[in-house]
């Protein structure tokens, strides 16, 4: 596959490592990187009229509605910023999402971050915030420093086993059929998102930076 231009989609489960290299990659391409979820956290801080609507939504961990999702990246990517490109990361989220990019962006690639469920799992489940300084830290890969008061550390309710095992089915459920979605029309790239960040960076520069 040829790259030409700048339009990405990047899919992958949690832990794998997507939202750090969809901003790392917006970085080198000098394009915007559009979170939804970042952007419904903003409007729920601000408590916009969207926000107010959609704070139970993401408490409970379901899908905003479609076309809440829909219009909201539409009027998004039709602002100046996109009009030479964007990263998208967190939408499309389901094959309705998917169908309505494509028919705004037809070039758009996807680049699917590919991570097992048992590395998934672990990856977030040894995750742990210190609560004085919300630095994170994980218990295998980059541990607490060892004089931390003890019930300063914190495991996020959401970064449970039960509640990442959770999150997942939703992934393999809504999520995976975009794989095949892109792959049909030969827009999917994949790549290995078990190996360090630098790493996987590395071969993402490799295939989207030729
Ligand atoms: P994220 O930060 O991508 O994990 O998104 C956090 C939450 O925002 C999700 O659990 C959903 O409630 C909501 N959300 C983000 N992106 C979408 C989307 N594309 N479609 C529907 N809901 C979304």
């Amino acid at each position: 596959m040829t790259i030409g231009g700048k339009q990405f989609i990047f899919l992958g489960p949690q832990g794998s490592g997507k939202g750090t290299q969809a901003k790392i990659f917006a970085q080198k391409l000098g394009v915007p990187h559009i979170s939804t979820g970042d952007i419904f956290r903003d409007n729920i801080g601000r408590q916009t009229e969207l926000g107010q609507k959609i704070d139970g939504i993401l408490k409970s961990g379901q899908l905003v509605p479609d076309d809440i999702t829909n219009q909201l990246i539409k009027a998004r990517l039709s602002q100046s910023d996109a009009a030479t490109g964007f990263i998208l990361d967190g939408y499309p989220r389901n094959l309705a999402q998917a169908d309505f990019l494509f028919n705004l962006k037809p070039e758009a690639i996807a680049v699917c971050i590919d991570l097992t469920d048992e590395e998934t799992v672990k990856r977030i489940s040894g995750r742990r915030m210190s609560l004085a300084t919300g630095a994170i830290y994980h218990l295998d890969f980059n541990p607490p420093p060892a004089n931390l008061p003890p019930d300063d550390l914190i495991q996020r309710p959401d970064d449970t086993e039960v509640a990442v095992r959770q999150r997942l089915n939703i992934y393999h459920l809504e999520t995976e059929p975009l794989l095949e979605f892109y792959r049909s029309k030969q827009k999917l790239i994949t790549v290995d998102g078990s190996p360090p960040i630098e790493a996987v960076t590395d071969e993402l520069i490799k295939v989207l930076l030729p």
